[in-house]
């Protein structure tokens, strides 16, 4: 944790680091691997099966987050959307296909029999067959799709995140779409962490460390106080 919050913020309720080892001591290994914790990240990831963490899905037919508002069983995005969209009838809006999003998903390309992982869920086609559509050949999605001479590609290989099982986003990333964009918000600016001297040891760190990617609830706790995270 880097940021601290001044001793004397705490100190009514006793010493900051006992406090946060006692709490530490009663907190399991295997809790804190289920909720995919790490020290360095500071991201809970509430599993999508677990008896306890888990939770009933959004009731969006092509949503996967969980729950929020069990009242009207949709998730917090889909909560938003539906307030935007004046709240109209629950059933009619839980058939409208779900805008793509910074979702836990992994979803395998749409070209038939493509190994690779897709670009984002708005692309629908890894970074290959879509750097191809875009760049190449210039079509659009539906166009792309019916041609006949589409081929699809291997995997570029597994995540470098030793935990992770899923396969790399494209040839220049070593990294699976949401490691990907985990490491990105880990390093911050690219040209200020390369200048840090620091950027082989935090890189490597974040490869055997970062816990891999379950299904679920994403919650952050980063730029909270040690104690409070503890607490929580
Ligand atoms: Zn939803
Ligand atoms: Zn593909
Ligand atoms: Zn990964």
């Amino acid at each position: 944790m880097t940021t601290r919050w001044p001793a004397s913020t705490f100190s009514e309720f006793g010493d900051d680091d006992a406090v946060i080892t006692e709490l530490r001591s009663l907190t399991t290994t295997k809790f804190l691997s289920e909720v995919g914790w790490s020290d360095e990240f500071k991201v809970v990831l509430f599993p999508k099966y677990h008896p306890v963490l888990g939770g009933k899905e959004c009731v969006v037919t092509t949503c996967t987050i969980l729950m929020h508002n069990k009242r009207i069983g949709l998730c917090q995005s889909c909560t938003v959307r539906w307030r935007k969209a004046g709240e109209p009838d629950l059933e009619a809006f839980a058939v409208i296909e779900r805008p793509p999003s910074r979702s836990m998903a992994y979803v395998l390309c749409v070209v038939p029999g493509c190994a690779r992982p897709q670009h984002s869920k708005t692309h629908r086609i890894c970074a290959s067959h879509h750097y191809l559509r875009t760049k190449t050949l210039k079509v659009p999605l539906d166009d792309f799709l019916a041609r006949p001479d589409l081929k699809p590609l291997a995997s570029h290989g597994t995540c470098a995140v030793a935990a992770c099982t899923r396969d790399r986003h494209s040839s220049v990333s070593p990294y699976c779409p949401n490691h990907l964009m985990l490491w990105r918000t880990v390093r911050g600016d690219r040209q200020t962490h390369e200048r840090s001297g620091h950027a082989k040891t935090v890189e490597a760190t974040f490869r055997t460390r970062t816990p891999a990617i379950p299904v679920g609830y994403e919650i952050s706790l980063r730029g909270l106080p040690d104690r409070v995270v503890a607490e929580l």
